[in-house]
């Protein structure tokens, strides 16, 4: 009965507020008059996040990366997103910019037809997958706003089952590597950059300074099937609980050969952008990395997440690097997640949100509505 009582103190609270959930989902007369609480409006800017390190995998380094900050404004309240456009995805805020000034959620009537706005946000130009996730993630935020809940719970998700975050260590010489791994003390996992010809170097420089749990993340940088898969034996020796895109994305047979070999699960990422991919991935690889800015948001990657599951597939949820207003949209969905890679938040020096927390390792959720975050 206390419970009853707190629920309706709780809807009480949210009609105080001018947000009566029941309103909005009756009938067609106060559906109507909830419209003139104003059109939905999207605001776009582009920012530039400060790396604390220079940032190196197989393929390049860089010391700052071009994001694009979105918000949609819905009768006074308003929502955060984010587009993260490292530049070998093809993105930059100029793209972005260009795609976000052809959005316009004003013909809308209210932010609740997600799906509606979302079909249309997608057909608007093939790619541009950054930019799609930048309005996904701030109408996420939005609609949980005035829902008064978190995703996490508004999808029926336990927050205690949240996993341990890796903290990736970047490919570097041995010095650097040492202390950026004492550095890393607080981490139950670490994530590790391969696909040189210093792999196993690195490795043991790590395991000189500690025994905790590694992923190893390939990046597409090993050629043959055989020599990764005599690789991947010594690695689990070596302690590496996981492994990312071991090949190139489009050895499919030799990848679906290594997997069905591979004492360690083998993850998708390069090879895994959208849905249709996840159908693809199924007997080729034992999981897939989903990310928001891969998938164009919140909406597909739960839909991922749920169909990688089906297809007996293990899920992995990772970030670029991003503030902590698209970690933490990623956040809401990492109880579906065996592994996580959301350190994207704490690789940069100038973040802009505070929301999901890395406590002792893992990921812990807030109870605030909508991506859980809060301006700094
Ligand atoms: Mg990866």
């Amino acid at each position: 009965m206390n419970t009853t009582r707190r629920n309706f103190l709780a809807i009480t609270g949210l009609a105080a507020a001018g947000l009566s959930l029941g309103n909005k989902v009756t009938g067609s007369s106060v559906y109507r008059k909830k419209t003139s609480e104003g059109k939905i409006k999207l605001f776009f800017e582009p920012y530039n996040l400060a790396l604390k390190h220079v940032f190196t995998i197989a393929g390049s380094s860089r010391t700052s990366t071009p994001v694009m900050l979105t918000r949609i404004e819905y009768g006074g309240i308003t929502g955060y997103g984010e587009a993260s456009m490292p530049p070998y995805l093809g993105e930059s805020q100029e793209t972005a910019s260009k795609f976000l000034s052809q959005v316009d959620l004003s013909k809308f009537p209210d932010p609740f037809l997600m799906e509606d706005i979302l079909d249309y946000v997608d057909q608007i130009a093939a790619g541009n997958r950054a930019a799609k996730a930048a309005v996904d993630i701030a109408l996420h935020d939005l609609v949980g706003k005035l829902m008064g809940q978190p995703w996490h719970r508004l999808w029926g998700l336990n927050p205690l089952l949240t996993p341990n975050t890796t903290f990736t260590i970047g490919i570097d010489t041995p010095e650097v590597v040492i202390q950026k791994v004492k550095e890393a003390g607080g981490f139950k996992i670490l994530k590790v950059k391969l696909g040189r010809e210093n792999d196993r170097e690195m490795i043991k420089t790590i395991r000189s300074v500690t025994n905790v749990p590694l992923a190893a993340d390939v990046n597409q940088g090993w050629k043959e099937k055989e020599k990764a898969l005599e690789m991947i034996f010594w690695l689990k020796e070596m302690g590496i609980v996981m492994i990312e895109q071991p090949l190139p994305k489009e050895m499919i047979d030799d990848m679906a050969w290594l997997t069905a070999r591979s004492p360690i699960p083998i993850f998708g990422d390069e090879s895994v952008q959208r849905l249709p991919d996840v159908y693809k991935a199924a007997g080729v690889y034992h999981g897939i990395n989903i990310k928001l800015m891969k998938c164009t948001g919140m909406r597909e990657a739960f839909v991922m997440a749920k169909t990688a599951k089906s297809l007996g597939m293990k899920v992995m949820i990772g970030c670029m690097t991003e503030t902590s207003c698209a970690v933490s949209a990623a956040a809401q969905l990492s109880p579906l997640a065996e592994f996580a890679d959301l350190d994207g938040n704490l690789l940069i020096s100038n973040d802009l949100y505070t929301g999901m927390q890395v406590k002792d390792g893992k990921i812990t959720l807030n109870d605030l509505p909508g991506i859980g975050i809060q301006k700094i």
